[in-house]
């Protein structure tokens, strides 16, 4: 493909010098695993998020799952969650042996509708966990109140993320918990796995930070059954590194976004809607059409990539089809039959845009 879905190499030319340096530093000193860079990592997302603690794990995955043992979920609890996300949300409710209940999402911002969720609250329910999907913040300050009513625990999903903002407030410092991925190609990326905890409460965070590291406080000494789930000091030298440039990049991902909408009109396609109520970093770009097949036809042809994120919601997934057999969630099964991304990153230039705009123009 001459224009793929994210292109990781010319954020690192762009880069090469800093990071370049920091892993040659890492090298020089040869200290590999919880060391002095994954705690300034940790001091400098915090700062950032405005959040008093972050805990580096191993990825999302790992964060989502800590987050929940953290929290005490188990069995015989319900937390509630979207089921157009990635499989990955719902794996880490099933790892603690609580119950995912899928709950239909918003057809505009394909975040989790409020209304539903509130409707879902069972004597059960222990937890609501949101995902910001796309790079768009859920509607948080309904999900809140209704935490706060309940007596229930908010944990976000913020994978698709960094440096997103609802009513000018950070996506991960509005729970009682944020879960962080830091996978390759998402918003901030490293260069293999790492993941990230955030919370404001000082025990959810000591528990986190010893279920990473094998249960344990003082080295040698275990009180819990923990994981093996940091993150190295390699990646936390490279994230510091992007880390300082992130808020250029969720911009430029911004400006591309508003470039490809306002030129979509041309060829009939619904844009992706931004609700007013944060600020969208566009993980993904990602629109609405009755003619997928046609318009992927067309931009493979182009050598423009696209993909479908997320093609079955996850209650229609085999994993959960027969706990799930009897859930109807239409809006998700609709828009899942009707998304259809673009390639969008930082760098992407208008050139570039100008292609997959013409190339849809002839589907
Ligand atoms: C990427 C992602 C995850 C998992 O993160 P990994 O670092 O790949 O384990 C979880 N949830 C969502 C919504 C994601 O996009």
């Amino acid at each position: 493909m001459q224009i793929p879905m994210v292109d990781l190499q010319i954020q690192y030319q762009q880069l090469k010098g800093e990071i370049d340096q920091a892993i040659a530093g890492v090298l020089d000193t040869s200290y590999y695993i919880l060391g002095p860079h994954g705690q300034a990592f940790e001091a400098e997302v915090a700062a950032y998020l405005g959040v008093k603690h972050a805990v580096g794990v191993s990825s999302g995955t790992d964060a989502l799952h800590l987050a929940l043992r953290a929290a005490g979920l188990g069995p015989g609890d319900e937390v509630i969650t979207s089921p157009f996300t990635f499989i990955a949300t719902a794996e880490a409710i099933a790892y603690v042996g609580a119950t995912p209940v899928f709950v239909d999402i918003d057809p505009q911002t394909f975040n989790l509708d409020p209304e539903l969720v509130r409707k879902a609250i069972t004597p059960k329910t222990r937890a609501i966990l949101p995902v910001h999907l796309f790079g768009q913040p859920a509607d948080l300050a309904p999900l809140k109140q209704m935490c706060d009513e309940h007596d229930l625990l908010l944990i976000e999903d913020c994978a698709q993320s960094f440096g997103a903002t609802y009513a000018g407030k950070q996506t991960g410092s509005w729970g009682a918990l944020g879960c962080f991925s830091f996978f390759p190609s998402k918003n901030l990326g490293c260069y293999g796995d790492g993941g990230m905890v955030v919370t404001s409460d000082d025990r959810l965070a000591e528990q986190v930070r010893m279920l990473r590291n094998h249960g344990s406080k003082v080295r040698y000494h275990h009180d819990i059954i923990g994981y093996n789930s940091r993150l190295d000091e390699l990646q936390a030298a490279i994230l510091r590194v992007k880390l300082r440039h992130i808020d250029r990049f969720n911009l430029q991902r911004r400006v591309n976004a508003h470039y490809y909408s306002g030129r979509l009109a041309e060829v009939g396609v619904m844009p992706p809607f931004e609700d007013g109520k944060g600020m969208h970093v566009y993980h993904q770009y990602t629109v609405l059409t009755d003619r997928r097949e046609a318009l992927q036809t067309a931009l493979t042809q182009a050598e423009c990539a696209s993909a479908i994120y997320y093609p079955i919601p996850l209650h229609r997934q085999n994993v959960f089809a027969r706990v799930c057999a009897e859930v109807s969630l239409p809006v998700s099964e609709q828009v899942a039959a009707r998304v259809l991304s673009l390639p969008i990153y930082p760098e992407l230039s208008e050139t570039q845009m100008n292609r997959v705009i013409t190339a849809m123009g002839k589907a």
